[in-house]
């Protein structure tokens, strides 16, 4: 396959662009046409990029911090500069509305830019080792070390900034990568790629593999040349890679069922325009997307209102329009899965306020009343665009209920009374808690990551880079000690 478009749509593998056995097809999320088809990896090419990525890391550990900056400046300068073309490929393969394919660049932008910052901020300190009397004599200190080869495993729902989240602060950490991204979404990966390339990286400090994850994802995460698994999906896939991974190092960002609770002091014209976005951005296909929302009773039928005048005024339609709000769900199965749990809802008892309607892949945002804690559009993760409207007696009800979850990423409330924002803070064990405004916040500096089933670890550049070093103690026996 010659190399003919922009990114390639092959293998990158020790600094070349190179076929694979195999054939990833992309197609168009809203028309359904193939959109591009890609090489594939098989065993080999899979083992070739691990081999490629270990012979590169002595030329990534060492590499001065301030040329490993230069390089991620150069790439978010490179990602800003193609945000349209970016954005056109986000928008075709995920079916993500174009006016949040372009918000997912600009983000991309700034997390490349923010490893940039960060890699200049790795340190270490020196230790009082004669705070103890075995320490007598001895001068000690720690300091940061990278870890190696890591293999980052990405999901299709931000195939650009969650891929960006792994690369950006394992380079600035010193190691080398290899990227397995979604198979429907596999080009945006390849865009990352392609600019680091034209960035300066060094040959076998990045290599892509595109593939099955069910077939690639279990070598890489079995590969004992690899020291470090950095994964974005489903519990399921992430409970798997656990199990396989043994000793290596891994953060897992998994999923949520995310709730909102709303006070009845809060401003509730505000916040069911919050919450409107904040449960149907990218279709619901956000692991922070709101699905749960419950209203102190007293507050309840004002909410309802504006949020469903609120949700009628969404655009469901062709994600390259930029008046679009709602695209497709990524594949029709899930469109149908999202629809089932809806009808499974109603018929045990739940009431359909709005929307719903399935065509093909697209799904009318709906909006549900009356659900009970054990139906699956409570239990468990839609990640579509549906959400429930949950009316209790006090805020403190509906905390409890909030937090009544195997998940543990992020959760919200709306409230004016600060008193109820402590209130919130102690009581929801989740990784961030958003107040007046939805769960769906990421700004990208940020300590990300879920508690219970939602994850293990946290990204957000600095905790990122944390993750992905490790920590040399060394001491030395002197006279000088003191
Ligand atoms: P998924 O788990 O199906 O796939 C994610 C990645 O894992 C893909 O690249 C896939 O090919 C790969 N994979 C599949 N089987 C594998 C295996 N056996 N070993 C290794 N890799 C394997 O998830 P998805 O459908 O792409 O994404 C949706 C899920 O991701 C949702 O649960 C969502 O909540 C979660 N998510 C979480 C975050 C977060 O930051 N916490 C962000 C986005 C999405």
């Amino acid at each position: 396959m010659a190399q003919t478009s922009f990114p390639p749509t092959q293998l990158y593998i020790d600094g070349k662009w190179v076929d694979g056995p195999n054939k990833v097809v992309v197609y168009d999320k809203f028309t359904g046409e193939v959109a591009w088809e890609l090489s594939g990896a098989g065993v080999d090419e899979v083992n070739k990029a691990v081999a490629a990525a270990k012979k590169a890391f002595p030329i990534m550990a060492k590499m001065p911090i301030y040329k490993r900056a230069e390089i991620l400046n150069k790439t978010s300068q490179l990602l800003a500069e193609n945000r349209a073309a970016i954005a056109n490929c986000i928008a075709r393969e995920v079916g993500k509305a174009i006016k949040y394919a372009g918000f997912e660049v600009d983000r991309a932008v700034d997390t490349f830019r923010l490893a940039a910052e960060e890699a200049a901020q790795i340190h270490g300190e020196t230790i009082p080792m004669d705070a103890v009397k075995s320490g007598e004599g001895l001068f000690g200190f720690w300091h940061r070390k990278p870890l190696g080869v890591v293999g980052a495993i990405t999901p299709f729902n931000f195939p650009l900034n969650l891929a960006a989240h792994k690369i950006a602060p394992a380079l600035a950490a010193g190691n080398t990568i290899v990227l397995k991204p979604a198979e429907a979404t596999s080009l945006t990966g390849a865009w990352i790629v392609a600019l680091l390339e034209k960035a300066g990286l060094p040959p076998g400090c990045m290599n892509l593999v595109h593939g099955k994850g069910s077939v690639l994802g279990d070598i890489i995460t079995k590969h004992p040349d690899i020291s470090k698994i950095t994964f974005t999906g489903s519990l399921e896939v992430g409970l798997h890679i656990l199990a396989n991974a043994g000793l290596k190092k891994v953060t897992l960002e998994l999923g949520n069922s995310s709730p909102v609770v709303i006070a009845a002091d809060s401003d509730m014209r505000y916040a069911a325009a919050k919450a409107a976005i904040g449960a149907n951005y990218c279709s619901g296909q956000v692991c922070i997307s709101t699905q749960r929302i419950y209203i102190e009773a007293a507050g309840y039928d004002t909410f309802k209102k504006y949020f469903l005048e609120e949700v009628g005024k969404l655009k469901v339609g062709n994600p390259l329009d930029p008046d679009t709000d709602v695209g497709p769900l990524i594949l029709e199965k899930d469109a149908v899965r999202v629809e089932s749990w809806i009808k499974e809802a109603v018929a045990e008892g739940a009431t359909l306020l709005t929307g719903g309607q399935r065509t093909k892949n697209l799904l009318q945002p709906a909006v549900l009343e009356n659900t009970k804690p054990t139906m699956k559009v409570i239990s468990q993760e839609v990640f579509g665009p549906a959400v429930s409207l949950i009316k209790v007696d006090s805020f403190e009800e509906g905390l409890r209920l909030a937090d009544d979850t195997q998940y543990g990423l992020q959760a919200a409330v709306f409230t004016r009374d600060i008193e109820r924002v402590f209130q919130s803070i102690h009581a929801l064990n989740f990784g961030g808690v958003v107040i007046n405004d939805c769960p769906h916040l990421r700004p990208d500096q940020i300590p990300y990551g879920g508690n219970r089933q939602s994850g293990l670890g946290r990204e957000g550049l600095r905790f990122a880079i944390e993750e992905m070093t490790s920590i040399q103690t060394v001491m030395f026996r002197t006279g000088h000690a003191r």
